[in-house]
Formats: C-alpha cells, sequence, structure tokens
C-alpha cells in the first residue's frame, strides 16, 4: 500500500530530524556555554551538574555490589520510556556488570 509506504517514510523522517535537532542543539549549547532546562528536558546526555549530585548521593560507587570500578549513569525509568535525564531521582550510578544486567531485564 503506498499510503502507508508513504505514512512510515515520513514517521522516520520526522525521527531523523528530531534526533538530527537534538545532536545540534547540544553542539549549540556547548559552544555557547548555554543549559537550557526546556532543551535539556528530552535529551539523553546527563547534566554534570545532574551527575555530580548522584555521584554524591550514591557516593560514587554502584549501588547494587558498592563497586568503584567501572561506573556508569543509569536512567531508572529509561529514556526511551520518557524518563528525564536532569532530574537526580531518576539517574542512578551502577558498575559495568550492574548495568548490563539491568539492560537484560529490561529486554
Ligand atoms: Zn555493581
Amino acid at each position: 500500500m503506498e499510503d502507508i509506504y508513504l505514512w512510515q517514510r515520513y514517521v522516520t523522517d520526522l525521527k531523523e530530524a528530531a534526533e538530527w535537532r537534538a545532536i545540534v542543539y547540544s553542539a549549540d549549547r556547548k559552544m555557547n556555554g548555554l543549559s537550557g532546562a526546556d532543551d535539556l528536558a528530552h535529551n539523553r546526555i546527563i547534566p554534570s551538574a545532574v551527575k555530580q549530585a548522584v555521584w554524591k548521593r550514591d557516593q560514587g560507587k554502584c549501588i547494587e555490589c558498592g563497586s568503584k570500578d567501572n561506573l556508569h549513569f543509569d536512567h531508572i525509568l529509561p529514556f526511551s520510556k520518557g524518563g528525564s535525564s536532569v532530574l537526580v531521582e531518576n539517574i542512578q550510578l551502577f558498575c559495568a556488570r550492574h548495568n548490563l544486567q539491568k539492560s537484560d531485564k529490561l529486554i
């Protein structure tokens, strides 16, 4: 069906455009030293202020096992499901092992 084909293509274009805009905005902000909260609301990148707060709260270690090696900042509610990167409450520290384990569970 041609209609469906066009619709799918339209959605793909929109998605690509949105991703591209996010990349451009992010680069723009870096260049201008800006940190607009509105733009960041839908950004996967966790701002350094949030990272610092999470690091402090979780005491610089994996919340599962206390490991201090290979730590990752993890979205509690995944970004793809609407989870925010700017809320300290939605970010937690995981070591590589537990970060992977969590991804497995979600899939
Ligand atoms: Zn761990």
